[in-house]
C-alpha cells in the first residue's frame, strides 16, 4: 500500500507507478498539495459519557482513565493547501475561550490557544486561512475559531480572512438546540459567522466554495446533519473517487470507535449512529479513504482494514501529518 505510506515514499514512487499521462499530470497536479495534522487543545473527558454502553472494563485498555475517571482527548485539525486553490483548515477544536471555571469543568487542559501554535509551526498565520470547514458547531469541534478568553471581552472570530463551510440542517440544530445538546453550542457563535457575509451553509455533496476537490456526507446519529468532508483522491475507478482522506468528526472520534458498537453517551441515537457508520466504513474500505481523527489523543490517520472475523480495524496508523503529500 504505497497510498500514504509516507511523505518520503510518494516521492519516491518506482516508474511502474507513473501511467498514462493524464493521469501523471494528474497526480502532479495533486502532489502539490500538502496536509497537516493540528494539535488544538487538548480536553480531560469522562471515560464513561465518552463509551456509551461500553463497560468500564472494556474500554480502560483503550483509553486509561486518571482518578476522576477521565481519559484524555485530542481536538486534531486538519490543514490542507492549496486544496481548491485555498489554504483550508477543517474544524478548530476546542480552543481557550472558556472562563476558567468552564474551562475547569469541560477538562480542557491549556489556558492558551494551542491551535494557532500548532498553525505558526506549520508555518501559517491566522490570516492564511481561506476557509474553514465545520463538521457541526459542538464547541469541541468550533470553539478554536474564537480568541482565547479574556476577562471583560466579549467573543471574536480569530482567522479575519476566512469563509466559513458548514451543513445547512445541521445549523438549524445549531441555533435552536434540543435541550439536551444545548450546552455543546456556544450561543454567540452562529450571530459572528453570520456577521462575516462569508458563511456557506451546504445541502448536499459538495461546496460552492470547495467546489469538486471536496465531497461531503451526513450523519444524523451525533447530530442532526454532521458533516464528514472527504478530500477526494486523485485516482478515480469505475466512476468513483479512490484513496484520499475523510474528516471523521464525531462518528468516529479515534480508533476504539471504529470498532461499530462502539458508540458515545453523548450521541443522540446511537443505533442509527452504528448503522451509518457500518455504510461509511464499508464505502471507506472499498475506496480506501483513509480516516482522519479529531480526538484520537496519538493517531491522525489511518486506513481501515478488516479482520478474518469482519471486524473493522485501522492499519497503517500515522501520529502526526506534516506537510504531507497525497500521492496517487
Ligand atoms: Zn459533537
Amino acid at each position: 500500500m504505497r497510498l500514504w505510506a509516507s511523505a518520503v515514499v510518494s516521492l519516491h514512487r518506482p516508474i511502474a507507478d507513473h501511467g498514462s499521462d493524464a493521469a501523471s499530470a494528474a497526480s502532479e497536479l495533486e502532489l502539490t498539495m500538502k496536509l497537516w495534522s493540528l494539535l488544538g487543545n487538548s480536553q480531560k473527558l469522562d471515560g464513561g459519557a465518552m463509551f456509551g454502553n461500553a463497560p468500564r472494563a472494556m474500554w480502560a485498555n483503550w483509553s486509561p482513565p486518571d482518578e476522576q475517571n477521565r481519559i484524555e482527548l485530542a481536538c486534531r485539525a486538519l490543514l490542507a493547501s492549496p486544496l481548491a486553490g485555498k489554504t483550508v483548515l477543517f474544524e478548530a477544536g476546542i480552543g481557550a475561550f472558556f472562563e476558567p471555571k468552564l474551562r475547569e469543568r469541560y477538562g480542557v487542559v491549556e489556558d492558551r490557544h494551542v491551535l494557532l501554535e500548532s498553525l505558526a509551526s506549520a508555518g501559517f498565520t491566522p490570516e492564511d486561512i481561506d476557509v474553514v470547514v465545520l463538521s457541526h458547531l459542538h464547541f469541541d469541534h468550533a470553539g478554536g475559531l474564537l480568541a482565547a478568553y479574556a476577562e471583560g471581552e466579549p467573543p471574536r472570530l480569530v482567522f479575519p480572512n476566512a469563509s466559513y463551510v458548514t451543513g445547512r440542517e445541521h445549523w438549524q440544530r445549531a441555533i435552536a438546540p434540543h435541550p439536551r445538546d444545548r450546552a455543546s453550542f456556544i450561543p454567540e457563535l452562529p450571530g459572528l459567522l453570520e456577521a462575516t457575509g462569508r458563511l456557506e451553509l451546504v445541502d448536499g455533496e459538495h461546496s460552492k466554495t470547495l467546489g469538486n476537490a471536496v465531497r461531503f456526507h451526513y450523519s444524523d446519529g451525533h447530530t442532526p446533519g454532521l458533516m464528514l468532508s472527504e478530500i477526494l483522491g486523485p485516482e478515480i475507478v469505475d466512476g468513483q473517487p479512490r484513496g484520499g482522506v475523510v474528516f471523521c468528526a464525531d462518528l468516529i472520534p479515534g480508533r476504539p470507535w471504529v470498532h461499530v458498537p462502539i458508540t458515545m453517551g453523548y450521541d443522540r441515537n446511537a443505533e442509527l449512529l452504528i448503522d451509518e457508520k457500518k455504510a461509511f466504513l464499508a464505502d471507506k474500505l472499498e475506496r480506501n479513504v483513509h480516516l482522519f481523527f479529531t480526538h484520537d489523543p496519538a493517531c491522525a490517520l489511518a486506513q481501515v482494514t478488516r479482520d478474518e472475523r469482519g471486524r473493522y480495524r485501522t492499519a497503517h496508523e500515522v501520529a502526526e501529518l506534516h506537510a504531507r503529500a497525497m500521492a496517487a
